[in-house]
């Protein structure tokens, strides 16, 4: 049954026809029927896989797309610590101090788990 469809209404004994009427809980639209066009009884409900899947599939890679986003940067980050290390304490520039951990080259303040463009391995 679709809309449109020719139907003898089995409330109203008329000869009829199938229109879609949307099912409305407030403003949210939680289905859709098909209903007589003459007395508006429900004759049917709108098979809803359709528009159902269509959702899932939009969910599913919206999902995709918000993991994906997410992902690549913790990823990177990940390879960037395993591979490279560029640690400021295994840095040749590194002075460990009892007040505070600092730079030689920039004189300034760092932590140990600092990384930072002028990185040179110790020695
Ligand atoms: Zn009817």
């Amino acid at each position: 049954m679709k809309p449109g469809d020719e139907i003898t209404c089995p409330k109203c004994g008329r000869n009829s026809f199938l229109k879609k009427v949307a099912i409305l809980d407030g403003w949210t639209k939680k289905g859709e029927i098909l209903a007589c066009a003459s007395c508006s009884a429900k004759i049917a409900d709108v098979p809803a896989h359709g528009q159902t899947k269509q959702q899932a599939a939009h969910q599913a890679s919206a999902l995709a797309a918000f993991l994906n986003e997410n992902e690549t940067p913790i990823k990177t980050r990940i390879e960037a610590g395993e591979s490279e290390k560029r640690f400021c304490r295994d840095c040749t520039h590194f002075i460990k101090h009892p007040f505070g951990d600092k730079c030689g080259l920039h004189d300034r303040n760092v932590n140990p788990m600092d990384d930072c463009g002028d990185f040179k391995r110790k020695e």
